[in-house]
């Protein structure tokens, strides 16, 4: 049934051809048992890799029930030691990291029987080898002659027609020796057995022809029992493991070799770190807009404000805004939406100057109990929360400002005396500290009282105070002449005022004798310093979507507040206030309870007819411009990073890699396919870059919530699903082309010379 015609076969190495075998012609028959004798060196081996297609051969033809083999190709010779071929080598076959079991049964998956037959027939095999007692042992813990029969067994879980045996009790005792013999000698029966001895006295008894080799060729060919040609034909059809059992062997090779696994998994661990944090970092820079924290549109990027106004730039309705306020996963409302843009300051001191600071105003509400790294949430209207990275404890007082009054270079510190300095500010105290949301801000995000956010003086502050934000214009208007711009001016709320009148400090006097010659051409103001408080104004406020004049007097001049003599205050009642600020709302802030629900809002507010947007979205010409250079300098580095990466990890996880050879040309010699293999080694790296990036997003995770490193923040705070996906794809991409170039080298090395180099 197997015909060796003509078969010859050279190894060629460093241009030195060596003969392995020359023109040999032999045929065998099921139910011999065939001895290969002769001296070291003579071509044993490779007769017998020949034999089972571990080797190919250079000349002449091998048949195998009449068909001839020169012309297969790798599946078909897979196919074929798939089909006919056990081994048994010298050196035991076997997977050390699998049970005995185990080894029986994978080579019994790969044949494809079904799980039931795959487990009775495995104990059937293991029973008649007498290994019954050690079923569950590893296989690194047994004997050379256990070991030997636990091959065997696998040998006959094939049901091949052929076993070869290259020395299968080389490395063996006597009494173990005979115990195999005697195996082989049984299964021979309905098989063929070609063994192969440099002994050949063990093999004498059992024997039913000798084969002796010299130099690559048959010398010797003695028959001593005759059997009947037969053939035995069983359909030779790929069997390919399908995706859930390969999952289950790489899951089993990861768990039976832990040491490896766990090293595989600290450097892949080590990757994913990198490169999540070089990404996390990317889409970090890219989507905090500038450098500096905030774009150009919108100053302030909370990421959980959404801004709403309306399309035919009507003012709100009480109505309209009722419905924002009950809207789902709305927290808060803010109708003084221009106070999120405006920047206060603090003055922050260390032993040897103070430094101004700006910040901006946020309400508290938006905190959640999570973002607060200590302290309580402000519990009345002077309790402020800060970020924790600006030095400040718990119950600090600090003191701020609406607008910038002194520049640095404006001021001596050294003769200015705290007292001084901080005289007019307000001073609030630290009720608990935040953990930043955007590290690259140098602008603070400061976080108030409802009491403080909604009180008329803060409110007026926002719109007018603000030397950023020149959103809200409020003029004093002689006539049709604007005559005095109050948007650098103090405003001072007091009721005391009387209604439809404001009062300017002295501080305004200049103002008016600077305008006198155009405006007030018969007033003398060196001796009439006070003429203008018997004129009439109008007071203007202006903004983008409409103007609100209200008839006004001066009805006297403020000195209220430690008013400077130099300083241009200005003093209303709250009532005249309301009329020139709130009495229409065109632009709110509604806060989403959480960031990921802000886009939400959105969506929900345009359903209903608002113009909603999420300032973290809104990009300006400049900014795309910066994000679209950072991200091809990114993406380039990525790139390389990527690169860099994968050449060290391969140099890294190569050896480790090279370990499991011996395991995959075991599972090979007994016919799992190429591509099986492929995929094992594939579906494993895979599986360590799952389980390496839960560690990663884990510990970020507990990082986002923690803070240990305390510069670090929350680098996952831009994350949206996609960059979830991409950076997954990524890694797995990258475990992909590992794997893809291990599978490479191991298939490299053919069968034989690999696993006998072991
Ligand atoms: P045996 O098993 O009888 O000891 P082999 O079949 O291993 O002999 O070797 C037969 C001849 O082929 C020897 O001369 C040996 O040097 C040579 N040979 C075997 N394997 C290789 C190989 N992979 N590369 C080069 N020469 C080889
Ligand atoms: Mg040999």
């Amino acid at each position: 049934m197997l015909k060796l015609k003509n078969v010859a076969k050279y190894y060629h190495s460093n241009d030195v051809v060596a003969m392995g075998l020359r023109k040999v012609n032999l045929e065998f028959e099921i139910g011999e048992f065939v001895a290969v004798t002769g001296e070291s060196g003579s071509g044993k081996s490779t007769l017998l890799n020949v034999i089972s297609g571990l080797d190919s051969y250079e000349e002449g033809e091998l048949y195998i029930n009449k068909e001839e083999t020169s012309y297969y190709s790798i599946e078909e010779w897979e196919a074929y030691r798939r089909q006919y071929i056990g081994f048994v080598f010298q050196d035991y076959n076997i997977i050390d990291s699998y049970s005995v079991f185990e080894n029986v049964m994978i080579a019994l998956k790969i044949q494809g029987y079904d799980k039931e037959t795959r487990k009775q027939r495995a104990e059937e095999l293991i029973d008649r080898v007498g290994l019954t007692s050690h079923l569950h042992h590893k296989a690194s813990k047994l004997s050379g002659g256990q070991k030997q029969r636990a091959v065997i067994a696998r040998a006959l879980a094939k049901d091949c027609p052929i076993i070869v045996c290259d020395e299968p009790t080389g490395n063996l005792d006597s009494e173990s020796s005979k115990n195999i013999l005697n195996l082989l000698y049984e299964i021979s029966k309905d098989k063929l057995v070609i063994v192969v001895t440099h002994n050949y006295d063990e093999v004498r008894d059992f024997a039913t022809r000798r084969i002796r080799l010299f130099d690559g060729e048959v010398v010797e060919d003695k028959v001593f029992e005759k059997v009947d040609p037969s053939e035995t034909k069983t359909e030779v059809a790929p069997y390919f493991l399908n995706l859930f059992s390969l999952i289950t062997i790489a899951i089993r090779n990861l768990i039976r070799t832990p040491r490896r696994t766990i090293f595989t998994t600290v450097v892949f661990t080590f990757i994913v770190a990198v490169f999540t944090l070089v990404y996390g970092f990317f889409v970090n820079v890219t989507n905090s807009t500038d450098a500096s924290g905030y774009n150009f549109v919108f100053n302030n990027v909370t990421d959980n404000r959404v801004i709403v106004t309306k399309y035919d730039q009507t003012p709100f309705t009480p109505e309209e805004l009722a419905t924002i306020n009950d809207l789902n996963r709305v927290i808060y409302v803010n109708n003084h939406d221009v106070m999120n843009d405006t920047t206060v300051y603090f003055y922050q001191k260390d032993e040897y100057y103070i430094d101004v600071q700006p910040a901006y105003i946020n309400p508290a509400i938006v905190l959640s109990k999570i973002d607060l790294s200590d302290g309580e949430p402000p519990s009345s209207k002077y309790d402020i929360v800060v970020q924790d990275d600006l030095g400040y404890q718990v119950d600090d007082i600090i003191y701020i400002d609406y607008a910038q009054k002194y520049f640095m270079s404006d001021v001596d510190f050294d003769s200015v005396s705290e007292s001084t300095l901080f005289a007019d500010k307000i001073p609030f105290r630290v009720s608990g500290l935040v953990k930043p949301t955007n590290l690259y801000s140098w602008v603070k995000m400061f976080y108030f009282h409802q009491d403080f956010i909604e009180d008329p003086t803060t409110i007026s502050h926002s719109y007018l105070g603000s030397r950023d934000n020149q959103i809200y214009e409020v003029t004093l208007d002689y006539g049709d002449y604007s005559l005095i711009g109050l948007n650098y001016s103090t405003l001072v709320i007091d009721d005391t005022i009387p209604d439809g009148s404001i009062q300017l400090s002295d501080g305004f006097i200049g103002t008016f004798e600077w305008y006198a010659d155009e405006y007030f051409p018969d007033v003398d103001f060196e001796s009439n310093p006070t003429y203008y408080l018997d004129l009439d104004f109008n007071l203007v406020s202006s903004s983008s979507f409409d103007t609100f004049t209200q008839p006004i007097s001066i009805s006297g001049i403020y000195t209220g507040g430690g008013v400077d003599e130099w300083e241009e205050v200005y003093a209303i009642n709250t009532n005249t206030y309301n009329n020139m600020i709130s009495s229409n709302i065109y632009q709110i802030t509604a806060y989403a309870s959480e960031a990921y629900d802000a886009e939400l809002i959105v969506e929900n507010l345009e359903d209903l007819g608002f113009n909603a947007i999420y300032p973290q979205n809104v990009s300006d010409p400049f900014t795309i411009l910066a994000k679209t250079i950072l991200s091809v300098v990114f993406g380039g580095l990525m790139l390389i990073l990527l690169i860099g990466i994968y050449f060290i990890v391969y140099m890294v996880l190569r050896n480790i890699q090279q370990s499991k050879i011996r395991d995959f040309l075991i599972l090979r010699s007994i016919g799992a396919n190429k591509s099986s293999l492929n995929k094992i080694t594939i579906i494993e790296l895979l599986l360590s870059t799952v389980f390496s990036y839960g560690i990663v997003l884990l510990f970020l995770y507990l990082q986002k919530l923690y803070r240990f490193v305390p510069m670090a923040g929350n680098i996952m705070n831009y994350f949206t699903w996609g960059n979830y996906l991409f950076l997954t794809f990524l890694l797995l991409y990258l475990a992909y082309l590992l794997g893809s170039r291990f599978n490479k080298r191991i298939f490299n090395q053919s069968v034989i010379t690999s696993l006998k180099s072991e």
